[in-house]
This record gives structure tokens, sequence and C-alpha cells, in this order.
């Protein structure tokens, strides 16, 4: 009798601890932006991995490799303050496909066909979709994970997109297809695809952009009235000159979340990671937040400059 009442225990005991540390206000579950963290033992972000696409243009071991780069540069750029633990991986096929007979612009490819109809039909509600999809499919990961992270070939005609803790970049990318000729289909380096998802994965742990202040010059011209075509060209010209004279003068120029940095120098050798600013707030305020199952919307973050 006392055996069966100690096992009860100790299985209310489990229960009562797994609620504690897979609360649903802070599980993917209950939402695309949960509120808070799970708590944890060690510095581990747990992500989910996934392809959303044509299942031909990226398979489990192309996915694995990317796996691999993405979680020793991750690591590298907090400077193995945290790591990642990327507990689920998959190739998900589109929800939706192409209508029977829908054509663009003389493009007869299906597989491109299918990721243009994409980004006129979905556009930017794509990580919604995803989210749909991914929680439909593989409900008992939803609970745990605490990023959804993608890479999709739907095209939403960005570098990549963040909805609270659901990310994605574009593989491959369409480029132009509008244009008489059809444009064409990009391929980005797995260096560059993982420069991207470590710029998502700052803005699903609440990082905002570095260098915004140089950002703000180019936008303002952008946005500006002129009085004439020329003055206009003018304007964007010393504009650009200006931002790009900020961009030199800015501690976080290198940072992973600036638009400052050169994503082109991104290679086997160099990539881009947090510097200290972002690298402080991370060790200061996202680390204990996730340590201590608190609030995902952590209080007194800066603008890293
Ligand atoms: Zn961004």
């Amino acid at each position: 009798m006392k055996k069966v009442l100690f096992i009860l225990l100790s299985i209310f005991a489990l229960t009562a601890f797994a609620k504690k540390k897979f609360r649903k206000r802070c599980s993917l579950t209950s939402s695309i932006k949960p509120k808070c963290y799970h708590k944890r033992d060690a510095p581990i972000l747990n992500i989910s991995l996934i392809y959303y696409g044509n299942e031909s243009d990226m398979n489990i071991e192309h996915l694995e490799k990317i796996e691999g780069l993405l979680k020793e540069r991750f690591s590298k750029a907090t400077q193995q303050e945290l790591t990642l633990n990327i507990q689920h991986k998959a190739i998900v096929p589109f929800k939706h496909k192409i209508p029977e007979g829908y054509t663009y612009n003389n493009i007869e490819d299906k597989k491109r066909l299918q990721r243009i109809w994409y980004y006129d039909n979905v556009g930017w509600k794509i990580n919604l979709e995803m989210y749909e999809e991914y929680k439909r499919l593989y409900p008992e990961q939803t609970k745990t994970i605490d990023v959804l992270l993608t890479i999709t070939g739907a095209q939403f005609d960005a570098l990549g997109l963040a909805n609270g803790r659901v990310s994605t970049t574009e593989y491959p990318q369409e480029i132009a297809w509008n244009l008489p000729n059809g444009g064409r289909v990009n391929y980005p380096t797995d260096y560059e695809l993982v420069d991207e998802l470590i710029h998502e994965l700052g803005h699903n742990m609440f990082i905002g952009h570095a260098t915004s202040q140089c950002q703000k010059i180019s936008y303002n011209a952008q946005v500006a009235t002129y009085s004439s075509n020329e003055e206009r060209m003018e304007g964007i010209r010393l504009a650009r000159e200006r931002t790009k004279a900020c961009c030199e003068a800015s501690p976080s120029k290198n940072d992973v979340m600036s638009y400052c940095r050169n994503r082109s120098n991104v290679d086997e050798n160099f990539m881009h990671g947090f510097e200290s600013c972002n690298l402080g707030m991370i060790k200061k305020l996202v680390i204990p937040a996730m340590l201590k199952g608190r609030r995902w919307n952590v209080a007194g973050r800066v603008s890293c400059r």
C-alpha cells in the first residue's frame, strides 16, 4: 500500500514538474508569440528547423548540413554564451498546390510557378501558415520548442521574416520574375542562409535591429518630398553617403542584427555574430529570462548603435 502511495505521489510530482517546466502560455501551442520562456537548467535555445516547400528543393541531407553550420555559428555568434539545440528537423510540403493551368509571365517551370504563386497569394502571412501547419503535424514538438525556424521556397520578397517565435528565410530566391525574360532563380549558399537564420533568431529572442540610426537616414530620404526628379536622385545619393559614413562610425556595424553588415563577406571563413552591445543584452537579459522561465519580452532592452 505504501509502495502504491509512493508511486502515485511520484507520478503526481513528475506531472507537476512537467507542467511547471512546460507552461502552456510559454509554449508555441498557445500562440505564435508566447509570453514567456520555458524554464531550463542551461543556456540552451530549443528550436525546430524545417524546410517548407517543394521536396525537391531541399532534402534532409542538405538540411542536416545547414543544421551543423547553424549550431556551430550560433554558438560562435554568442561567444558560447548560448547554444542551440535543434530538437527536430523536417521537410514540410507546401499546404497549397497551385491551381490547374496557373501561369505567370510565360514561366513554365512548375516549381517556380509554385514559389511565385505564394508571393501573390500568401506573401508575408507565410510565417502564420507554416506555424499552423507545423502545429497540426507536430503538436508534441510545438509544446517544447522556443522557436520554429524555417527555410522556405515560398516567396515574400525580403531577406527574412520574423513573427514572434517563428521566422523564415527564402530558399531558393526568385529574382525579377515579372521581367519579360521571366527573371531567374538564385540559390543562396549555406553560409548566407545561416547568416540570415542567426539574424532571425535574434528577432525571435526579442532583439531588434542594430545601427537603425544609419538606415533611418536612407529611409527618410526615400520618403521625403522633392521638387524634381533630379533633386530626388541627389537627395538619395547624399543619404547613401551619409548612411555609409554612419555605418563606418557605428560600434555595432558588424553585428548580425545590423543592416550595415556586409553580407557578401560571409563565406566559409567569415561570419557575423552579436557584437558587444547585443551580446551584453543576451547575457544580462535574455539568458536569465530563459533560465528563470520569465517574460519573453524582456525589459531593459536598448537599441544598439
Ligand atoms: Zn531583421
